[in-house]
């Protein structure tokens, strides 16, 4: 298999394992908020309970934008546009794209440009 087509297929077989023990986690958090009749509010708990959400609904938006990328690179790959430099043209080192999946940049422009 192509080195890079395999690096994609990781990262998105990873999302994909990551979203959906997420969306397990918020479906019983749901359910779980449907059975008690707790008051977040004065339940001593409920500012904990808030901030759980909180955090959950806060990494499901993260994984689920990660996956829009991913999809995004998917479609850049079946392009043969993945792994291309945004800036130079020329095709970013796969040892880059092992640690960087999405960069869209090669080392040499990422270096030049500093964030
Ligand atoms: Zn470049």
């Amino acid at each position: 298999m192509d080195e890079r087509r395999e690096i994609l297929a990781a990262v998105l077989g990873g999302n994909t394992e990551v979203l959906a023990a997420l969306e397990r986690d918020h479906a019983r958090m749901v359910e779980a908020s449907l059975d008690s009749n707790a008051d977040d509010e004065h339940d001593p708990e409920g500012a904990t309970i808030a901030f759980e959400r909180e955090q959950l609904t806060a990494a499901l938006t993260r994984t689920r934008a990660a996956r829009e990328r991913i999809l995004a690179a998917t479609a850049e790959l079946e392009a043969g546009r993945y792994g291309v430099c945004v800036t130079c043209g020329r095709p970013i080192a796969v040892e880059r794209l092992r640690a960087r999946p999405l960069a869209t940049e090669c080392i040499d422009c990422a270096r030049l440009r500093p964030r």
